[in-house]
């Protein structure tokens, strides 16, 4: 970011947010933990903790809804994360699937070339401390497993380097047992692994990680249509979930940029502390991933148009983004502390994370512990409102601490069961963003929330 940007994000009183205010907040709530930590930990792993788990959950079903259960056309398959050998022969992963990497010979600092200043490049000069460089060196990023017990026996093969391979492989099968008919989609989330050479900034680049991606299959004379449908569409969807929405925007390949069967292509791009980074590409594929599999394979891959009975290969749409980025771009979208206006040490921090998203959707707070009458109907209420939604029941501490641990971890509403509950059946409804307080009746209360909390 340059100078002049930090200083129009200050007068606007919305600094980006440090990664490691989000780590440290991960890990102390439960929402991520290094892996195999008590080991030392290993690089480019992570693990989702209680609260991590729900908002995981929450942002999977979110796009899945979007993607699948809204779009007659689009329909759904769970690939494994093994597959053939030959798939990523016939990718070109094995043969391209590569970073290009250099070291400072003088800090030891590692870099992707394709993520240095191309002018640090042409001058040989590390960015960090200004040493030489050491000859380019050519890395796959692909992690290699073998199959089968008898050594000399074992094949070997890949976990899958992207998810989205298995939407092509199952791509026939679909057709041929649903009643999908061009132009339509296949969605998929799942788990991709890369050998990254330069895993780091927290869950932003790992070893790892998940990706949901959509494959929308078209006729060639369609293609145009369909990839600005769904360009359009992806942008908004992301628009919908954050604060901050001028930091998103969408960024065009370049002719250099460019794959070699691609007209064109756009990064949906998040601003951060990490600077302009991808979110989500959106990509022209054309037929390159059938024909290859067709190829490879020995199977015929095309279509037939049931009324023209034209037999063609059909084109691709590819919209490919990743739950961990989703993840991590919404909590540093979300994050915020509020110093106390009255000075009075009550500062707080708070997650304005989308109530469709947010990992608790309602605690339920009896205002002292001790009143068996004010428990019992809280826990009433709770009761009832966990088979709707996820729930918390807290009694520790006064009310405006336990406020301010629902806020930490983006709770949208705080319930509290007061001594007026127990004469007008009322209680008070507590909005996070802007600690607004109402009185409403517990036999609204569920509708009330649900309105607020599910996404439609
Ligand atoms: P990059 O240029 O950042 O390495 P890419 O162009 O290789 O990313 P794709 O292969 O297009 O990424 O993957 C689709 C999406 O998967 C990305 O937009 C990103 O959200 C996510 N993703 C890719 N690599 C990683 C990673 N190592 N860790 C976490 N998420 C990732």
């Amino acid at each position: 970011m340059t100078q002049i940007e930090e200083m129009q994000e200050e007068i606007q009183g919305t600094p980006l947010v440090p990664i490691d205010k989000i780590v440290s907040l991960s890990k102390r709530r439960g929402f991520v933990y290094p892996n195999s930590e008590i080991y030392g930990g290993v690089a480019g792993f992570y693990d989702f903790g209680p609260l991590g788990v729900e908002l995981r959950n929450n942002i999977r079903r979110f796009w899945w809804w979007s993607m699948v259960q809204m779009h007659d056309n689009v329909v759904g398959i769970e690939g494994a994360n093994i597959t053939h050998p030959r798939v990523w022969e016939a990718s070109g992963h094995v043969e391209n699937f590569v970073d290009i990497l250099v070291d400072c010979k003088k800090c030891k600092r590692r870099f992707r070339i394709d993520h240095l200043d191309p002018k640090n490049v042409e001058q040989n000069k590390c960015p960090a401390c200004g040493g030489e460089f050491t000859e380019p060196r050519r890395f796959n990023l692909l992690m290699e497993t073998y199959l089968g017990v008898v050594e000399g026996d074992r094949m070997k093969t890949y976990l899958r380097g992207e998810a989205c391979q298995n939407i092509y492989l199952d791509y026939d099968n679909v057709v041929k047992s649903s009643r999908v008919q061009i132009p339509f989609g296949i969605c998929q989330i799942g788990k991709a692994f890369r050998n990254e050479v330069t895993p780091g900034n927290f869950l932003f680049r790992q070893r790892e990680f998940e990706q949901w991606d959509l494959q929308f299959f078209v006729h060639p004379s369609e293609m145009d249509k369909w990839f600005d449908y769904w360009k359009e569409y992806r942008f908004k969807w992301y628009q919908t979930i954050i604060n901050h929405k001028d930091r998103l925007r969408f960024h065009e390949h370049g002719k250099d940029e460019l794959a070699h069967y691609a007209k064109k292509a756009y990064d949906i791009e998040y601003r951060t502390i990490l600077g302009w980074q991808e979110w989500e590409g959106i990509h022209w594929r054309q037929d390159w991933d059938l024909s290859r599999h067709s190829q490879y394979s020995g199977q015929d891959l095309s279509y037939t148009d049931l009324n023209t009975k034209e037999r063609y290969i059909p084109w691709i749409v590819e919209t490919s983004g990743g739950v961990d980025r989703t993840f991590l771009n919404l909590l540093l979208d979300a994050y915020e502390e509020q110093p106390d206006p009255m000075g009075k040490g009550n500062d707080r921090t708070v997650l304005h994370l989308h109530p469709w998203l947010a990992p608790v959707k309602c605690a339920v707070l009896p205002l002292q512990k001790n009143k068996e009458e004010l428990v019992g109907v809280a826990k009433d209420i709770h009761k009832n409102l966990q088979r709707f939604m996820v729930t918390q029941y807290d009694d520790i501490q006064n009310i405006g601490r336990r406020y301010r641990r629902q806020d930490e971890i983006g709770t949208p509403y705080c319930v509290t069961i007061d001594f007026q509950t127990l004469d007008d059946q009322t209680v008070t409804l507590r909005e996070r963003d802007s600690m607004e307080q109402i009185r409403i009746p517990i036999s609204e209360l569920t509708m009330y929330l649900l309105d607020r909390v599910t996404w439609k």
